[in-house]
């Protein structure tokens, strides 16, 4: 696919006046930033770009260094897609515990799915933030129910960096266009945290594999048309980690069966199932990558997912802090607005400084990991800290609201059950806890 895009023909200059507005323009196509390129402002004309901490809202267009102008036609056109193609529907996709499949067709339109898998496998091709930019534009919108991060940037990378040539053309370009959505299945009901308790095997059969063992919580797994599925293929193996691979496996496949949606506290339009799979015959060519390497490929990709749940955790804060900041200013008590009131400016104040704070880590993240040099400990870090700061502000958000706050049709309330589940998938925060401290104490 060719890395151009639909795109809104609107000035950078104009962005910041029409933030967090609905969006409209005409539609002409420009290059999405490339990946190879660097993300700094580039040409000498071009003002210097605010800090968040500087800017009119934390989701203003056109901020962080981060960031070029490019970036910011991306976003512009993202967050007119969100708002116009998700927010009116959400709803509706809430009471049904998924999307419609029509959505994931109109995100591969805009080249919203596999923004940053390589042009020449089948994706966009553009750099790592223009997928920060699609996760971040998700959140600013307050709708978690489209899976899009999980499949374009958790499930994709598996496929384009350790599938062979006819795994990355069956299912890249599809993947791109949306008509072929990804989940991934590590977890089961034994074995979280833990994944060297995977419990779910394959065992040859001539050349093929037979596969059997259950799953559960799996993101996209409900509307999934292929998991990438965790089992143990060799039980002799040093350690259970020496034992592990990965497996593609297409809905349909006889013996692989779906069981329930489950019902969340939160995230309630995102489909999250369990997953079933007796005596099922995979060929091959379903291997994903090399035999008993599955450990492997799961530590080096999982820095990613952890830097895509705190890229996310922290755009949910920036969303958090606008829509109260905008319900103190017009709510009244005692004959003023509640943002009269000091308690409320300091805790404003408080809430500000330390969402500013994360977000100059979170982009300097963003940057490492552009430049392929962030490793696991700082992402650990980021995930953990961010997803913990995502539950603060929510819970001090909802306060600010009142009464209010804890009503569904209010968007804090919302925000506040979403933050729920951030600080335990990924990995939970204890086990990122973990991660960060073997790296301090080990002998360097
Ligand atoms: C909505 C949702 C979507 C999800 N999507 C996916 C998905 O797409 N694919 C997938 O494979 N999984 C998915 N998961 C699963 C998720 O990654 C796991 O729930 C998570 O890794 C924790 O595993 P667990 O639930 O088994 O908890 P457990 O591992 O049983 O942990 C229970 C508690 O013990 C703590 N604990 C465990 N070990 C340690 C330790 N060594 N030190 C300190 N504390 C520890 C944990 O931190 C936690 O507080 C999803 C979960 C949810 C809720």
């Amino acid at each position: 696919m060719a890395a151009r895009l639909r795109l809104l023909g609107k000035s950078v200059q104009q962005l910041n006046g029409i933030s967090g507005k609905h969006v409209c323009g005409t539609a002409s196509a420009v290059s999405v930033p490339n990946r190879y390129q660097h993300s700094h402002p580039k040409s000498s004309d071009e003002r210097p770009r605010l800090e968040t901490s500087q800017a009119k809202s934390l989701m203003d267009i056109g901020t962080r260094g981060v960031f070029s102008s490019d970036h910011d036609i991306f976003r512009e056109s993202a967050r007119k897609f969100f708002q116009q193609e998700v927010v009116p529907y959400h709803a509706e996709w809430e009471k049904a515990g998924q999307v419609s499949r029509n959505l994931w067709e109109k995100a591969g339109e805009q080249g919203l799915l596999g923004t940053s898998t390589p042009e020449e496998h089948g994706g966009i091709g553009a750099d790592i933030l223009s997928s920060a930019i699609v996760w971040e534009e998700q959140m600013y919108v307050n709708c978690t129910g489209p899976g899009f991060s999980l499949h374009s940037d958790i499930v994709m990378p598996y496929i384009s960096r350790y599938g062979s040539k006819g795994q990355v053309e069956k299912y890249i370009p599809q993947m791109t266009a949306g008509k072929c959505i990804g989940a991934i299945a590590m977890t089961e009901p034994g074995a979280g945290s833990d994944l060297q308790g995977v419990r779910t095997n394959a065992k040859k059969d001539g050349s093929d594999w037979i596969l059997n063992g259950s799953k559960v919580f799996i993101t996209n797994g409900w509307m999934s048309d292929v998991v990438i599925v965790v089992a143990v293929t060799n039980r002799e193996a040093r350690t259970p980690a020496h034992g592990i691979s990965l497996f593609l496996v297409d809905n349909g496949t006889k013996g692989f069966v779906k069981g329930r949606k489950l019902e969340k506290i939160g995230l309630k339009a995102q489909d999250t199932a369990e997953l079933f799979f007796e005596d099922v015959r995979l060929p091959a060519d379903a291997l994903l990558g090399q035999e008993n390497k599955g450990f492997y490929y799961l530590m080096a990709e999982l820095p990613q997912e952890r830097l895509l749940i705190a890229d996310m955790a922290l755009a949910s804060c920036e969303f958090m802090f606008e829509e109260t900041r905008n319900y103190v200013k017009q709510r009244k008590a005692f004959g003023k607005t509640i943002a009269h009131l000091q308690t409320v400016q300091h805790k404003l104040a408080e809430l500000k400084t330390q969402i500013c704070v994360g977000r100059t880590f979170l982009d300097n993240c963003l940057q490492l990991h552009a430049e392929k040099r962030l490793d696991s400990a700082t992402a650990s870090m980021a995930k953990y800290w961010a997803s913990d700061l995502q539950n603060t502000v929510a819970t001090q958000c909802l306060q600010l609201h009142g009464g209010w706050g804890y009503m569904w049709e209010y968007p804090i309330a919302k925000a506040y059950v979403d933050s729920r589940v951030q600080p335990i998938y990924g990995g939970t925060n204890e086990i990122m806890k973990e991660l960060i401290a073997r790296d301090i104490v080990k002998e360097k």
